[in-house]
């Protein structure tokens, strides 16, 4: 079976659609960091898209019928919106999932800390998600999240994006020096607690122009003392309010074309958005649907799916129960008939098969980038440990879908049998007993500062995303 090249499919109408869809993803890139970014850029989407927020329905007492458009947030982290269709909820309803939360480096609880030789300030952090820490150093990074006061008032953070912006490091020891680092293994050349943050280097005195810097402040912390000083002067909060903050250690600068061609994007964050990004782009782009469509973009899937934010979070399900009862329909069994009847296009990344690295490969089941919108039937690791595996009588149903509307796809395995292995939210979805298979977009240099995707992958995924919302019912 020869794996498609889905460039040599386009005419030049199609390029355009491409072009355009792809225009569009690198900017919900940019906009979107962090998990509760991309739940702001998404909610500003949709709205502009007549979807309505359920609490607001619910509050005024509202109903729902078929081609409404409602969403729900939970926390601000994670955002389910649904497009009701005109069968009854409890014959099923399609969903399209994937997450919106990505590896990075979090700041700590007690972060700010000058070294002993008074040269920086620094911001201690712990990584989330899994990350190879050596791709961390010596790159332009940014600051984004929230600081939460006593008050309650937010203070939002987003620092080293524009051009005029600052920007943060992590520093490497130079080659010259390096013998006897570059004799360890990679897990050990940077350690988890290497990864502080540069956050500043002048002291606090050197601004006082008077010429009565004062002597108690010029010995001591002076460095973290300017730091501090610049957040309260410009963003107004103290140093106990990190103990509250979520603060997101991420790469500076936007997501790029790539390639003389410019057929890829390297970006941070695609892992999972740009899932996200073309299952909520396609759940825009249809209407008129007979099965409900619903999409869930989570937060906390790099970490097990945990918290309240998290797919195991009962906020998805409380979601589905509230929708029914705006369409009339509730009742605790069919809250359990619809789910059980429903089917999932879980979505996540998928590891693109990289020549570099041949071995980790088994070629027949990898995924290509360009060739299409992945399928995998399991995941897993070793005896497909963990994974959902998707029945074969869904994935004929949905090859059928696929097929009839000429989508380019193809199957994959995340890599050769006990290389390797990796989870996805799929089996969470599966425990209501409806059909689930992982899906998506095959990603080179998955989990890194930036990561690659195919252009055409994005497109194929978009395309297929709202073939199986307009046809999937099993
Ligand atoms: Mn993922
Ligand atoms: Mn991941």
């Amino acid at each position: 079976m020869l794996k498609k090249c889905a460039w040599e499919t386009y005419s030049e109408k199609d390029l355009k659609k491409l072009e355009k869809l792809c225009k569009e993803y690198r900017e919900f890139l940019d906009n979107g960091k962090t998990e509760r970014e991309c739940v702001d850029e998404i909610v500003n989407t949709i709205e502009a898209e007549g979807y309505q927020e359920m609490e607001t329905v619910i509050k005024n007492g509202g109903k729902l019928k078929a081609g409404d458009k409602v969403y729900s947030v939970w926390m601000n982290k994670s955002v389910v919106m649904f497009q009701v269709g005109k069968k009854p909820l409890a014959e099923g309803i399609n969903i399209l999932g994937a997450h919106i939360d990505s590896p990075r480096l979090d700041v700590k609880q007690v972060p700010l800390y000058e070294d002993g030789c008074h040269a920086f300030a620094y911001l201690d952090t712990h990584y989330y998600g899994g990350v190879k820490k050596y791709q961390w150093v010596t790159l332009p990074l940014a600051i984004h999240g929230v600081v939460v006061k006593k008050d309650g008032t937010t203070v939002e953070l987003n620092l080293g994006e524009e051009e005029d912006d600052p920007v943060f490091f992590i520093s490497d020891l130079l080659i010259h020096l390096a013998g006897e680092q570059l004799e360890k293994k990679a897990a050990k050349v940077i350690e988890g607690e290497a990864l502080d943050l540069i956050v500043g280097s002048k002291p606090i005195t050197i601004e006082k122009e008077d010429g009565k810097a004062k002597e108690e402040k010029s010995a001591k912390d002076a460095i973290k003392a300017g730091v501090l000083d610049i957040l309260k002067k410009t963003y107004d909060f103290d140093e106990d309010d990190f103990l509250s903050a979520e603060l997101e250690i991420v790469p500076a600068g936007k997501a790029r074309e790539a390639g003389f061609d410019r057929s890829m994007i390297l970006g941070y964050g695609q892992d999972d958005r740009v899932c996200a990004f073309t299952s909520m782009r396609a759940m825009l782009d249809v209407k008129n649907l007979d099965r409900t469509l619903c999409c869930i973009l989570v937060d906390k899937e790099e970490i097990g799916s945990v918290g309240a934010t998290g797919m195991q979070s009962a906020f998805f399900e409380n979601a589905v129960a509230e929708l029914m009862n705006l369409t009339g329909e509730y009742s605790e069994l069919n809250v359990r008939r619809c789910l059980a009847r429903s089917c999932m296009l879980s979505s996540d990344v998928s590891a693109g098969y990289d020549p570099s690295y041949d071995s980790c490969f088994e070629k027949k089941n990898a995924a290509w980038i360009g060739g299409g919108m992945c399928f995998n039937k399991f995941t897993g690791a070793r005896g497909k440990s963990g994974s959902n595996d998707a029945n074969a009588e869904y994935i004929a149903h949905i090859r059928k879908i696929f097929d009839d509307k000429k989508i380019v796809w193809q199957t994959a395995e995340l890599g050769k049998v006990d290389v390797g292995g990796g989870g996805t939210i799929a089996y969470i979805l599966a425990l209501y007993g409806m059909n689930v298979i992982d899906s998506g977009v095959a990603v080179l240099n998955m989990h890194a500062p930036w990561e690659a995707t195919s252009k055409a992958d994005i497109y194929e995924a978009y395309r297929g995303y709202k073939a199986f919302a307009e046809d999937a019912c099993m």
